[in-house]
């Protein structure tokens, strides 16, 4: 399996480069050659595995030779072993075929976790093969850093850097990273939004000589085999529910487009998925593009608005450009050229075709807060199931877009009610309890630097750093 870049202007690679590397330098992201196909049947008989057995089977085709098969095996085993829940990622469900997938069973409480604790392992086996050591830059909204911290900590080959957005992360979010000792890791809070941290990384990537220097590596949602792995909960809730024998639509929470473009390509594996519902919060970007009266297919930015949902105060969603991608007919080139002018315009037209066949499959809905709290009192009279203000939004955006009530509803749960007690407490008046390893998690001491939004500075500080480990 080759993976090439949506920029078309980057060599094509192997499954071990592309982990390792992260963004292409060309500025695109690497998406594998051709999508592996399941059959009706195959799906079939990944009914009765275990979530390893069953991953290890999704994603053997897109590793290529570059692991032997038992040994990947393995890792994959390794990873979920340590999840909270025997299921690893249950289903629980909410109505009349409504389902919530239980995503926050990890050990930082989110989503996250699933992929980043694969890649993690990943790293260091790969990295040690090649008695190679990297620098991992890293830029979150609040779940992303500390799942990675956790899935890199102690790990002798990797340093890891990441950018926060200063004040802008929940608590609990701030302290799952800021609490971790270990000598490998460096938490930065900056003066500025998390676009501005992820512009950050991306102009760190692309200085060619600061890159190679310290074997800048990324984890972030550009890295193809975060994807990768979030493609296997697709499947697991499908073939739990059903598939190949059911429709699915699925409903996402979504900020940076990582998860839901997972989605999309179980869709192009063959898992029946008939609409991916894309659930955002006040910062609307993606709802603005896919809203019915947007017939041009014109994107535009907007300043970015706090909202009880942090992890998804989002405007620029990276992974969108690999759907683009496909939509534009895999001509880098022409993606190359329409992201610049985004980027440079803050507002671009992506154009009335790609726009309509997008739309085939993606339906998208903004979730206003009072929509969220009445949401998350709803569910929890209902059910008993208590959810937090980025999960509840996937499942608002699944009520509004489950037409069919033929089809299976799964909503992706991506946080833990504990994360984000507040607005679950505003809801519902119930306390949700951290589990027990996170119990002492605001007694914990801290440790974090706070920098400018300012390229030369956050430079130099790594390099300084890098010097005195
Ligand atoms: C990261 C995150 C999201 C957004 O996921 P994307 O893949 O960036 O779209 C949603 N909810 C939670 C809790 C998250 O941590």
């Amino acid at each position: 399996m080759k993976y090439i870049s949506t920029r078309s202007g980057a060599p094509d690679l192997e499954f071990e480069d592309v982990l390792l590397t992260g963004l292409s330098p060309d500025g695109g992201l690497y998406v594998p050659q051709a999508w592996p196909q399941f059959s009706k049947n195959e799906i079939r008989d990944l009914r009765g595995l275990t979530y390893a057995e069953l991953a290890t089977k999704i994603m053997l085709p897109f590793m290529g030779d570059s692991i032997p098969k038992d040994l990947f095996k393995k890792i994959v085993e390794e990873t979920y072993a340590e999840f909270n829940h025997r299921a690893i990622a249950p289903t629980k469900q909410i109505g009349h075929n409504q389902w919530v997938a239980e995503l926050f069973h990890g050990p930082t409480l989110a989503f996250k976790d699933y992929p980043l604790q694969l890649v993690g392992r990943l790293f260091d086996y790969f990295l040690t093969k090649r008695d190679k050591k990297v620098t991992i830059i890293g830029a979150t909204s609040g779940d992303t850093g500390s799942a990675a911290i956790e899935a890199c900590r102690d790990r002798d080959a990797i340093k890891i850097f990441i950018l926060h957005p200063q004040g802008r992360v929940s608590e609990v979010q701030r302290r799952q990273m800021t609490t971790v000792r270990s000598e490998n890791v460096f938490n930065i809070a900056l003066d500025g939004t998390f676009d501005d941290c992820q512009d950050m990384v991306k102009a760190l990537f692309v200085d060619e000589k600061f890159r190679d220097a310290h074997n800048l590596s990324a984890v972030n949602s550009i890295n193809w085999a975060r994807i990768m792995a979030q493609i296997v909960y697709y499947f697991w809730t499908g073939v739990s529910l059903g598939a190949p024998d059911q429709k699915f639509i699925y409903a996402v929470p979504t900020g940076n487009f990582g998860n839901v473009y997972a989605g999309y390509a179980a869709k192009k594996m063959g898992l029946p998925v008939e609409k991916l519902i894309i659930g955002s919060n006040e910062n609307d970007i993606l709802t603005r593009f896919f809203a019915s009266q947007n017939t041009k297919g014109t994107m535009s930015m907007a300043p970015v608005i706090p909202t009880s949902s942090p992890s998804m105060d989002i405007q620029i969603s990276s992974n969108f450009e690999r759907l683009l991608f496909d939509y534009y007919g895999r001509d880098g080139k022409a993606v190359a050229g329409v992201l610049e002018d985004f980027r440079h315009n803050k507002t671009v037209n992506f154009g009335h075709e790609c726009w309509q066949k997008m739309r085939k499959i993606f339906e998208c809905y903004r979730v206003s807060n009072s929509e969220i709290n009445s949401a998350i009192a709803n569910v929890y009279k209902t059910t008993g199931e208590l959810l937090d203000p980025h999960s509840i939004i996937g499942v608002v955006g699944g009520h509004k877009g489950h037409t069919n009530p033929a089809n299976i509803m799964v909503a992706l749960a991506t946080a833990h009610p504990a994360k984000f007690p507040a607005a679950v407490v505003e809801a519902t008046g119930i306390t949700p309890n951290l589990p027990a390893h996170l119990a002492d998690l605001l007694e914990r001491e801290e440790s974090y630097d706070v920098l400018p939004n300012d390229l030369d500075q956050i430079r130099d500080y790594i390099v300084n750093t890098l010097k005195k480990k």
